[in-house]
């Protein structure tokens, strides 16, 4: 697998959910998640990503500039409120989110 510096000239220190805050994305608010998709628009990476996340059926977060929700881009981030099924086990699906993207992370640099 190519590097991400390999492939944009970029190391993945410098891509946008390393420098800021990794919470926006995997944000509680839609004003976060807004934030997480603003400057995923910047990566140079945001193709390859969205594709990656597409084809991994990320359960959660921005992923390439798009909100995942259970494997499929929704429009929006839901906001708060009572779950809804299937929204129950939210931080079972962050936690797995955030695993993903550590494992992603460190195969890009391997
Ligand atoms: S497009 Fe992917 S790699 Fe780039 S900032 Fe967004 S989540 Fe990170």
């Amino acid at each position: 697998m190519a590097t991400a510096r390999e492939t944009t000239g970029v190391h993945w220190s410098e891509l946008p959910c390393a420098i800021e805050d990794g919470d926006l994305w995997f944000a509680a608010t839609s004003a976060d998640a807004d934030r997480a998709k603003e400057l995923c628009r910047t990566c140079p990476l945001q193709h390859s990503c969205l594709q990656g996340a597409i084809a991994r059926q990320e359960p959660h977060g921005v992923w390439g500039g798009e909100v995942f929700y259970e494997g499929i881009v929704v429009a929006r981030k839901r906001t708060r409120g009572r779950p809804r099924n299937g929204e129950l086990h939210q931080r079972d699906l962050e936690r797995q989110a955030r695993a993903n993207l550590r494992k992603n992370t460190s195969e890009a640099v391997a």
